[in-house]
């Protein structure tokens, strides 16, 4: 089986190294016997719209504001591209899916509106590690590594990847909690940077689930390193 997955505008958005999150399903889907082939959209391409899986990453402000405009020229093939598919946006990549987003003091840009969610400037800005308790069953706590100015509200019908346990994540408490992202199934959204998938390996596999219709999160975890990491991440942040 060969699956393909599409890293969008790197770079723009590979300030935080996100990429990682393509070799690290790669990596995993190899285990299996999947080969998967990584496409990069650079800037100003077309985007494929029969990718299985398609990333957005992180990145700062001036080059997020250049991604939404180009996403929005491409609207409507960015919107087929992941109605079948898995998309996992990280930070600005996340806040692009929303309604809006800050661009400098009082200042928003438009986002593609495609998730129930919005950000505001937000300070002091939110830098350190992050832990939250996944709402995915199977894929349990998550760890990570925040650096964001803005503050995403998620509306009430919307569930968020995780509750947060350590960190701020979105960055703004509702009933006296904080929670990280966004969830609807095929769009995974987080604040974290890790990159993700390299310290959460089980998120990796409900990806690679989804995308392949193959259980991995049923499957026995044989990779010890990517174990020992995400409890050594785990540990260090209690
Ligand atoms: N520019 C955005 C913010 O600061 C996103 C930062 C990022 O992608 N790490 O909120």
């Amino acid at each position: 089986m060969t699956i393909s997955l599409a890293i969008i505008y790197q770079e723009l958005l590979g300030t935080y190294g996100d990429r990682g999150n393509a070799l690290t399903i790669s990596h995993r889907a190899k285990q299996h016997n999947i080969s998967c082939e990584i496409i990069q959209v650079k800037p100003g391409e077309k985007i494929p719209t029969s990718c299985d899986i398609y990333l957005l990453g992180g990145g700062e402000d001036n080059a997020q504001t250049l991604a939404t405009t180009l996403l929005m020229e491409n609207k409507k093939d960015f919107i087929r591209a992941i109605e079948n598919s898995q998309l996992l946006a990280i930070c600005a990549g996340f806040q692009i899916l929303g309604k809006h987003f800050p661009v400098s003091k009082n200042k928003f840009s438009p986002g593609l509106d495609l998730i129930d969610v919005s950000t505001q400037p937000g300070s002091p800005r939110i830098i350190g590690e992050v832990v939250s308790k996944s709402v995915i069953p199977g894929v349990g706590d998550l760890t990570g590594f925040e650096n964001h100015a803005g503050r995403t509200l998620i509306s009430n019908n919307s569930t968020p990847l995780g509750n947060v346990i350590k960190g701020l994540g979105n960055g703004i408490e509702t009933n006296g909690t904080f929670v990280d992202g966004y969830f609807s199934g095929g769009i995974v959204c987080s604040y974290m940077h890790g990159p993700i998938l390299a310290r959460n390996p089980r998120l990796c596999d409900y990806i690679l689930s989804k995308a392949t219709n193959l259980d991995f999160l049923a499957m026995a975890e044989n990779d010890d390193t990517a174990r020992m990491l995400h409890q050594e991440r785990l540990l260090a942040n209690k």
